[in-house]
């Protein structure tokens, strides 16, 4: 079992934040209440917004304590406002809390704080933030507005044509030009004389936007709040922490256009049975999961890292990476929503639209997807960024001293005639240097490093989940080679610790802990593929030695060429079927009756084999678990295939992204839009796939799957096959050429050997059944064998 990574998770506090928000809208804003608003004059819910201000008090949310807030974190707002977003509550919550309340903090003018943000969270006004002339997300060329000194304030004129709710917010924080070119920012009473606003006729009318007209304004000279280039930095800061939130919030929708889609399938019946057993069906809402997970990691890594305050630019790319998962994701399951609802999808007394359309207007906010992307692309090009800095569990002294001690033994031992091994090995290089690579197992061993994760009383080293992450990462940045005893230390070895007996365990682990033993897997046959229950393989005991014999074929058998032992999943009750009466065997390799043929693969190489089975004996002691329970074990052993070895995978993969962008700078495809925005892309999926790690390591405490860890290996899987694709692309024609230079090599094995990445360990599509059937419930189709 795995140790919950607590910090990455929600804590009790937050939970508690989050539940009290969902119960409290589930009552008081149910879709009834939403119509109502939106044919209302205001559009807002007036009863909804007075109990949220003051009842609950979320306005205070995140305004400090000194001005009368609670003091919380982004964590604790962007719950609230997932919640929001799930229900469309019509009130000014986004423009006033997020907007602009955000500005007058960044701002840090200390008068208008005390004045405003002490009104906003008692909930007593509304407010409102424009970011220029047209402008829908911070860009200063975009600041048309003047304002001029009169010697007892100023005089402003000038137009805003996409206000946030411009028509509720009674204070309007708008920028605008000094007459000497300065940037300035003032607040303004929204009824105050010669300031007009006029509501746009929307799709959306869940939120409103108002065209604001400035002619002529008199202000005070209080009004201005800021001038210079601060008021950049703030709109910038504020636009990157509004571009979280709307993130947050467009999750929450996307979740419920999936809970909508759930709701409806479980009911409707055609062709005699629930359209929720259908597996098109099935597959399009764990589609619609999968990317909600991801826009959640993404949301949940972006409020980490902006509670932790980071730099500008580190800011600016994980608010990107949010709001552009987050508005994918809630376009992809609102269009969804519809189709998946038939008929009457498409009518206006059902839901669905009303997401659909929200989703469509806040795609545009605050960066659409596209303009998002090449940010990051610009990033990795322009700026040279190798990496942005990803949210983390909070360290200890402790861990960083431990960061460093990996660290230095890496540069000390990676080195010599091990060199040649770096970043080698890694998915899709599995056959590279395999002697090399079993010297440098032993040279691990002697550090230390092997099964790190293990408990010392095996010989391993006991190290917590947040020094395993640090050891992953810090041994994949050091460019170590992938492990041959990928499947000895991190499959079998935790099966054996937790199902094997003493003797099983004092005869196999420590060959493992000492780099010396490989293990290869013998799970598929020629007829149990997906349909793992459906091995043929026959053991038999002998009665005389009480030895199991095996007779039968095992294929696919990555590395068994490289190994000594297999463990085996085979059928030992004569008759029996699907998952009854197997058996788990730990077997030798190296005896008669036993034959490994390589199988060549469609890189030309050939990593995994066909083990024939002909009379090759396994001792009774080798069983683990009891004869019958062959199922169970083999099962769990693939649980013990989650988190920690993936943290290690993703620095891999973050190395072949550097290779892309190195080979698109040298062949200029960093000038092709089209292949900007693919980087951009990768960039951000890789950031997503930490996270999801990170949250599945959260979310383990009690050995249970959590939702999101149903999701891991079919996103990285599928980015992994999508970078092999790209860095094709990059190459060009030149891809097609082979040539002896490892960095480009490297991209054409991605490209090759991540078509298995989407086959091996349950294709894509038994994935997307898993997800349907077990993370969102759905009926599985009864087997005609069962
Ligand atoms: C590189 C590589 C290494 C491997 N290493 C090992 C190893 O070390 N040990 C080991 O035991 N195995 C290994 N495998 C085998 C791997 O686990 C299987 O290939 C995989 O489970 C799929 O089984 P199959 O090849 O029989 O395909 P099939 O199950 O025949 O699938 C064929 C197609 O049908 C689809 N399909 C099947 N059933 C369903 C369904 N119910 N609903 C919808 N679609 C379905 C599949 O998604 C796939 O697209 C390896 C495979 C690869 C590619």
């Amino acid at each position: 079992m795995i140790k919950a990574l607590a910090p990455f998770g929600v804590d009790a506090d937050q939970q508690m934040i989050r539940e009290a928000a969902a119960s409290f809208l589930d009552e008081a804003c149910p879709s009834s209440a939403v119509r109502a608003a939106m044919s209302s004059s205001s559009g807002v819910d007036e009863v909804l917004w007075r109990r949220i201000s003051g009842e609950m008090g979320w306005c205070a949310t995140k305004v400090p304590e000194g001005y009368g807030g609670l003091g919380l974190g982004w964590v604790e707002l962007a719950l609230i406002l997932e919640q929001m977003g799930r229900r469309l509550a019509c009130v000014p919550f986004f423009s006033t809390v997020v907007l602009a309340a955000t500005a007058l903090i960044e701002i840090g003018n200390r008068e208008a704080c005390a004045r405003w943000l002490r009104s906003i969270a008692a909930g007593e006004i509304t407010a409102t933030l424009a970011f220029g002339e047209r402008g829908i997300d911070w860009d200063e060329r975009q600041v048309t507005a003047r304002a001029e000194s009169t010697g007892d304030g100023y005089r402003v004129d000038g137009s805003f044509r996409h206000v946030p709710e411009g028509c509720a917010a009674r204070l309007l924080l708008l920028p605008a030009r000094l007459s000497n070119g300065d940037l300035a920012l003032f607040s303004i009473d929204a009824l105050a004389s010669g300031v007009r606003r006029e509501e746009h006729v929307g799709f959306d009318v869940t939120r409103r936007v108002a065209a604001v007209e400035l002619r002529g304004v008199q202000l005070a000279p209080d009004a201005l709040l800021s001038r210079g280039p601060a008021v950049h930095e703030a709109m910038e800061r504020t636009a990157a922490l509004g571009a979280i939130c709307l993130g947050a919030e467009q999750l929450g929708s996307a979740q419920k256009c999936l809970d909508l889609v759930l709701d409806f399938a479980a009911e409707r019946i055609q062709f005699g049975r629930s359209i929720s057993t259908y597996q098109a069906i099935k597959h399009r809402c764990a589609e619609m999961m999968l990317r909600i997970e991801a826009t959640k990691s993404a949301v949940a890594g972006a409020t980490r890292l902006a509670d932790t305050c980071p730099d500008l630019l580190t800011l600016k790319l994980e608010a990107a990476c949010a709001k552009a998962f987050a508005s994918e994701t809630l376009r992809f399951c609102a269009g969804e929503a519809i189709q998946l609802h038939g008929g009457v999808g498409f009518t206006w007394d059902y839901d669905p639209h009303l997401y659909f359309k929200r989703a469509q207007a806040s795609s545009q906010w605050l960066g659409a997807p596209a303009v998002l992307r090449e940010r990051v692309a610009a990033a990795l090009f322009d700026s040279a960024m190798d990496t942005a800095p990803s949210a983390q569990p909070p360290a200890g002294e402790e861990d960083r001293e431990f960061r460093g001690e990996v660290r230095r033994w890496m540069a000390h031992h990676l080195t010599g005639r091990f060199e040649v091994l770096r970043h080698r090995g890694g998915a899709g290089d599995e056959d590279a240097f395999p002697a090399l690579r079993k010297e440098w197992e032993l040279e691990l061993a002697q550090g230390g490093w092997t099964c790190v994760g293990w408990p010392k009383q095996y010989g391993g080293r006991g190290l917590t989940v947040a020094q395993q992450i640090i050891f992953h990462e810090e041994y994949a940045r050091a460019g170590g080679p992938g492990h041959l005893s990928h499947l000895s230390e991190t499959l079998l070895g935790p099966t054996l610790i937790a199902y094997g007996t003493d003797e099983q365990k004092r005869r196999f682990l420590p060959g493992i802990v000492a780099g010396t033993d490989y293990w290869c897997q013998g799970y598929s046959e020629p007829g149990a593929g997906s349909d793992l229950a459906n091995v043929q393989t026959r053991a038999r005991q002998d009665p005389d030695s009480g030895d199991w014999v095996l007779h039968g074929q095992k294929v696919w058998t990555s590395l068994a060429h490289e190994c000594q032992f297999i463990f085996v999943i085979a059928r030992c009750e004569p008759g029996s079927k699907l998952h009854k009466g197997l058996i788990f065997l730990l077997v030798e390799l190296n005896q008669p009756g036993v034959e490994v043929r390589p199988i060549r693969q469609i890189t030309g190489t050939c990593e995994f084999n066909e083990v024939f089975f002909d009379g090759a004996r396994c001792p009774a002691a080798n069983v683990v678990g009891a004869p019958g329970d062959g199922w169970k074990i083999a099962m769990a052993l693939l649980g013990f295939e989650r988190g920690l070895s993936w943290i290690g995978m993703q620095q891999h993969f973050e190395h072949q992204l550097q290779l892309v962008c190195k080979a698109a700078r040298e062949c200029g495809a960093d000038r092709n839009p089209a292949l900007r925005e693919r980087v951009g892309r990768a960039w951000m999926g890789l950031k997503v796939m930490h996270y999801n790690t990170l949250r599945t390591l959260s979310g383990v405490a009690d050995g249970s799957l959590s939702r999101e860890a149903y999701t891991v290996k079919h996103y990285w899987s599928n980015w992994h096959r999508d970078l092999g694709e790209l860095a094709m692309d990059v190459l060009g024609v030149e891809g097609d050429i082979r040539i002896d230079d490892f960095s480009r090599t490297r991209l054409q094995q991605v490209w090759l050997f991540s078509r298995s990445d989407t086959i091996v360990a349950g294709t894509n599509e038994i994935q997307l059944n898993i997800i349907a059937e077990r993370a969102l419930g759905m009926p599985k189709e009864p087997r005609p064998d069962r």
